[in-house]
């Protein structure tokens, strides 16, 4: 008796939120939806450059009461906001969604990746709150770390994304790689590593960078021609003058905070071009265009 009766109460929840969340525009990977009253079925329209969507990863700079007036405001937008540490309902963690998938949410501003700009409008968004970094009164920089919790949150969040919209390897971006001028979020202490490891994102093998490395010690200065041209092909916005200008070694640490956390000086060294061609090699990339 006492099992027909939850399982009634379970019935109806189940019912009433089905009905309340039929609302939402139909997420993109999602064929059929049930709208209420009618129903929507979404077939997949081929566009050029199909297949480009990317992901990028942002940290907030603010507190969580800030970040969620901020993104709310009007002014920036996102997709997803992950709390610095996100509630638990029913023993999972909890994301605040801000937007549909495929709505543009202005979180990439002016930006560049393989060949596309303006990523506003080929992206997802997920802003992190975090502090980001203070520059302490010793002149170093302190960067503030990712609560695991938030990771937790991230890995589910990310890898759901990605199989929604088939996002390559290579299209999971920090907010740096796209606008390396400007932006330095979600900074080096994000662990791209970890979410490589869960299947989000593209990482080297480890075999390849020692095959590129080939002997040398990891901090020898190599060319910067040649480091600018493996930086464009793999799908920075990046100058092809063979000067280790500012903008070249803004570029240079971008890459550096996603795949060589331990060192961003902006100096093209052997480890770093080593690495680069590694994931040229690994994720067969032939050209920048996404
Ligand atoms: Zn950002």
């Amino acid at each position: 008796m006492k099992n027909k009766f939850c399982f009634g109460l379970l019935l109806s929840a189940l019912l009433l939120t089905g009905c309340q969340s039929e609302i939402d525009p139909v997420p993109l990977g999602v064929k059929q939806r049930d709208r209420g009253e009618y129903m929507v079925d979404r077939q997949q329209v081929k566009v050029e450059n199909g297949n480009a969507m990317v992901l990028v990863m942002h940290y907030t700079a603010l507190d969580d009461e800030k970040s969620l007036k901020v993104l709310t405001g009007g002014e920036v937008s996102i997709h997803y906001l992950v709390p610095s540490i996100p509630k638990i309902e029913r023993g999972k963690p909890v994301v605040i969604h801000l937007l549909p998938e495929d709505a543009e949410a202005w979180h990439a501003g002016k930006s560049f990746w393989r060949g596309r700009e303006k990523l506003n409008t080929s992206s997802v968004g997920i802003e992190i709150v975090n502090t980001g970094y203070t520059d302490e009164p010793d002149g170093t920089r302190k960067w503030y770390k990712f609560n695991d919790e938030q990771i937790d949150l991230i890995i589910p969040l990310a890898k759901d994304i990605i199989k929604r919209h088939n996002i390559a390897p290579y299209n999971v971006v920090a907010h740096s790689d796209i606008a390396p001028q400007r932006k330095s979020d979600p900074g080096p202490l994000f662990p791209w590593d970890k979410l490589a490891q869960a299947g989000i994102g593209a990482w080297p093998n480890a075999t390849d960078v020692k095959k590129h490395l080939a002997g040398r010690p990891k901090n020898m200065q190599t060319d910067v021609l040649t480091m600018q041209k493996l930086l464009a092909r793999y799908g920075y916005q990046v100058p092809l003058h063979g000067q280790l200008d500012k903008e070249t070694k803004n570029v240079i640490a971008a890459f550096q905070m996603h795949f060589r956390r331990s060192n961003f000086n902006g100096i093209p060294d052997a480890e770093t071009e080593s690495i680069l061609k590694a994931l040229i090699d690994k994720y067969k990339i032939k050209s920048a265009t996404v």
